[in-house]
Order: structure tokens, then C-alpha cells, then sequence
């Protein structure tokens, strides 16, 4: 199956989330956990989650993929800073349990000046102590630009981490499109090579979702600036090699790209027509 979704306002539950998605065309989405500035979580309503089970199962929707609030920096150097990560990172694995077997992204921090080599081992640190024998979601590392001391912009740091977390059969890892290229990974002109390297430093099994986004940026440019499918430096080729590519098509897509509901329905429609090897 094909699993082309956006990021959905959390907003009214996950009843209405999974509405919103459904609308849209999609058939699987990315909604933040709480404010994705911070702050406090909402109170989960059972009879929702209920229904929002019931629903996902009559529209084939058996895939989301949850995003970690952007403050939440596991390697920061102020204490109280890592404090809220750890807080926050233990609440939403709790969280993602009522929707068992489930993906939760997060951004691996930024170092902010303590170094790769610390900041590696402060984020290994966060995932073992909040990472359960008994859960069932598995935590995906986003492949990031590389902006400013921001960890994961190079597949080796994504592996270094990894290869420090006791329970790292709960790990994955989510490529965002757009954050690669500015990373400096061709996946344009060389998306076979991008892959083989992927799966030569971390693994292709670890490869659990993507972040399909166009970039405003030149190849390595280390900005992270996501711009609409049709709209970036990505042509339309590359896009639809994307999405056909045999490694990436059975993984969930979700659209990042600044658009409002009706822009992501559009490119929810083109992904789909360029899957099945449709011009758009
Ligand atoms: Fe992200
Ligand atoms: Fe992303
Ligand atoms: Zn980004």
C-alpha cells in the first residue's frame, strides 16, 4: 500500500485527526504531540482513541508518525533544557502507547557548542532512560541540514547514537527530503548512491518514514528551508523517483511543505498520480 499523508492539526483529538488526514487524501500523517513550541500535553480521552482505532481501521490508515516538539533538545547544555526533554520525550512514549506500534519522530539536538562528540553521547544518554523494554512505538531519528551545532545532518552521528542506546531495537530513522540535500546528500542526481550509503553507515532496516519535502537551497547549503513539491530546486523527476523508488515506496511519505489543507490535498493528488507513474 501506498502511504502518502501531511502533518495534521492536533486539534479536537485524534478522532478529528484522523478526519482532517482522511480529508486531505491521506492515508497516513504526522501531528505533533503537544504545542510544537513546548508546553503541556492535553489529558488522553479513551472513547476517543476508540474511536479514532475504529476509524483508522475502516479507512486503511495503519501508519502515523508523530513528531516531538522542536524545544525538546536531549543534548542541550542547560540542565533545565535537557530536564524538559527528558520529561517531555518519557509523557509522549506513554502517550504513543494508546496508539500501539506507532512511529515518534524526534530531532537529535543541538549541541549548542559542547561539541559532536557530547552531544552524541547526551542524546544516547536521554534514550536510554526513556526508552522501555515494554513499548511498542518505535522512535525515529530525523536525518537533519546540519544547521548550526544541530546533530544527525551526516548519517555517521545518526549511527553513533544509535550504537549507544542499550534498547535500540526501539529505533529508527525518519529522512526528511529537504534536510538531506541541505546536508549535502544528492538525492536529486544520485538518489541510488544516497540510499547505499544510508544503508552502508546505518542500515536500510532501520529506514522507517520520510519526510517528502522540496528545498529552497543549493546542494549542502545546511539551511533547512522546506519549499512546496512543485516549488523548490527539486524537479519533478526527482520527486517521482522518490516516490516510486523500490527501498522508499512502501515506507509512509509525509508532506512537510508550507502549505495550508488545500495545498497539501493537491500534493497529496500529485504523489498519488506520481506513484503510479502518472505525469503530474
Ligand atoms: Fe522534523
Ligand atoms: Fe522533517
Ligand atoms: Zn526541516
Amino acid at each position: 500500500m501506498f502511504r502518502i499523508g501531511c502533518h495534521i492539526s492536533a486539534a479536537g483529538g485524534y478522532l478529528a485527526m484522523g478526519k482532517r488526514a482522511d480529508a486531505l487524501g491521506g492515508n497516513t500523517f504526522a501531528f505533533f504531540t503537544r504545542n510544537p513550541r513546548g508546553g503541556a500535553a492535553k489529558a488522553v480521552d479513551p472513547a476517543d482513541v476508540a474511536a479514532f482505532a475504529d476509524f483508522c481501521r475502516e479507512k486503511d490508515i495503519d501508519r502515523l508518525v508523530a513528531h516531538a516538539p522542536y524545544t525538546l533538545n536531549p543534548c542541550a547544555a542547560k540542565e533545565n533544557v535537557r530536564e524538559f526533554a527528558l520529561m517531555t520525550f518519557r509523557d509522549d512514549l506513554q502517550r504513543m502507547e494508546n496508539t500501539p506500534g506507532q512511529y515518534y519522530n524526534f530531532h537529535p539536538g543541538s549541541h549548542v557548542g559542547q561539541g559532536t562528540e557530547v552531544g552524541i553521547e547526551k542524546t544516547a544518554e536521554v534514550l536510554n532512560e526513556v526508552l522501555f523494554p515494554a513499548m511498542t512505538t518505535t522512535v525515529l531519528l530525523e536525518t537533519m541540514a546540519g544547521k548550526g551545532s544541530e546533530l544527525g545532518g551526516r548519517f555517521e552521528e545518526l549511527r553513533a547514537i544509535i550504537d549507544r542506546v542499550e534498547l535500540s531495537d526501539k529505533l529508527g530513522v525518519c529522512l526528511d527530503t529537504c534536510h538531506i540535500w541541505d546536508g549535502g546528500y544528492d538525492v536529486v542526481n544520485d538518489l541510488d548512491g544516497v540510499l547505499a550509503e544510508f544503508d552502508r553507515v546505518i542500515g536500510l532496516d532501520r529506514l522507517k518514514a520520510v519526510h517528502l519535502n522540496n528545498s529552497k537551497n543549493t546542494l549542502g547549503a545546511k539551511k533547512d528551508r522546506h519549499a512546496k513539491l512543485l516549488e523548490g530546486v527539486f524537479p519533478l523527476e526527482a520527486i517521482a523517483r522518490i516516490v516510486t523508488h523500490p527501498v522508499l515506496e512502501t515506507l509512509p511519505f509525509i508532506l512537510e511543505t508550507p502549505n495550508e489543507e488545500e495545498g497539501y490535498a493537491e500534493e497529496i493528488a500529485l504523489c498519488r498520480r506520481l506513484h503510479e507513474g502518472e505525469n503530474a
